[in-house]
C-alpha cells in the first residue's frame, strides 16, 4: 500500500478524534460535519484533501474564497478534459466563515454554499437582495458573540433571538443554524461556557420554531477547541491548522 501522505495522516487523526470525542457525548458521528478550512493551504493540497472525501471547505475572506473556489473548479474540469475519471468526486460546498462586508456579498453568492457569518439586520438584508435576484435561497447561520468580547464579530446574546426571527422571514434566505468561536484561551470552563450559551439560545429558537425543520446546525469548534464543542452539541467543526498546519488562529484580521 503506498504510504500516506502528511495531509491524509492529519486527516485521519481530525476524524478519529471527531469519532472519539462524539462516542464520549453519547453522539452518532454522523451528525458532525468536518469544514476544512484552507486559509493556510495551497491549491494542490485542497484538491488532495477534496480527493480524500473531503467536501466541506471553509474560508475566512471573501477574496479567498472566491480565489480558491474558481482555481479548484477549474483544475477539476482540466482532469476531466484530460480524461481522468472524476465519477467518483463529492461535490465541494464553500462556506464563509469570516466577517462580511456587505459590498462583498455580490461577488461571494455565485461561489459560496453558506454563510456562517451573518450578524446583522443590514448584512441579512443585502444577502437577501441579492441572493433572490441572482440564486436559489441561501443557506446562511446567526453570528453569536457568546464570549461577550467586545472587539469580537457575531451578534450580542441578548439580540439574537430577535435577530434570528427577522432572518428566517427573509425570501431569499435560509436559517440553518448558529454559529460561533469561543475565545482564544486555554481555560476549558470558558470556551465551554461559550458553546452552551449559544446552545441555549440555539434550544430556544428551535422551541419558538423560528427558521423550521431546516434550522439544525451549530458551527462551533475550531482546531483546539472541537472536541469541547462536539460535547456542547455542535454539528459543525471549522478545522484549519490542525489539518493544514501554519499560524491559523489569527481569525479577526480585518478585510483588506
Ligand atoms: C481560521 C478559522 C477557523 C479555523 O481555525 P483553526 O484554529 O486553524 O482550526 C475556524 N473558524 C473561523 C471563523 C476561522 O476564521
Amino acid at each position: 500500500m503506498a504510504k500516506k501522505s502528511i495531509l491524509e495522516e492529519r486527516l485521519q487523526t481530525v476524524q478519529n478524534r471527531i469519532a472519539e470525542a462524539c462516542v464520549k457525548a453519547r453522539r452518532d458521528p454522523s451528525e458532525v460535519t468536518l469544514v476544512a478550512v484552507t486559509k493556510t493551504a495551497g491549491p494542490e493540497t485542497i484538491r488532495e484533501i477534496v480527493q480524500l472525501g473531503v467536501q466541506d471547505l471553509g474560508e475566512s475572506r471573501v477574496q479567498q474564497l472566491v480565489q480558491r473556489a474558481s482555481q479548484l473548479h477549474e483544475m477539476f474540469q482540466r482532469r476531466k478534459t484530460h480524461g481522468v475519471p472524476q465519477t467518483s468526486l463529492p461535490p465541494v460546498r464553500w462556506h464563509m466563515i469570516g466577517h462580511l462586508q456587505r459590498n462583498k456579498v455580490k461577488q461571494l453568492l455565485p461561489h459560496v454554499h453558506c454563510i456562517h457569518s451573518v450578524d446583522s439586520l443590514r448584512l441579512a438584508e443585502e444577502i437577501d437582495e441579492i441572493g433572490m435576484k441572482t440564486r436559489s435561497k441561501v443557506p446562511v447561520m446567526l453570528q453569536i458573540n457568546a464570549s461577550e468580547e467586545p472587539q469580537k464579530h457575531g451578534v450580542a446574546v441578548g439580540a439574537a433571538i430577535h435577530l434570528g426571527e427577522q432572518i428566517a422571514t427573509m425570501p431569499g434566505l435560509q436559517l440553518v443554524g448558529l454559529m460561533t468561536m469561543a475565545e482564544l484561551t486555554d481555560d476549558e470552563s470558558v470556551i465551554r461556557n461559550a458553546f452552551r450559551r449559544t446552545r441555549e439560545i440555539f434550544e430556544e429558537m428551535k422551541w419558538h420554531k423560528i427558521g423550521g425543520p431546516d434550522f439544525k446546525h451549530l458551527s462551533m469548534g475550531m482546531s483546539h477547541d472541537f472536541e469541547i464543542a462536539i460535547q456542547e452539541g455542535s454539528t459543525m467543526v471549522r478545522i484549519g491548522s490542525a489539518l493544514f498546519g501554519g499560524a491559523a488562529t489569527e481569525t479577526e484580521i480585518p478585510e483588506e
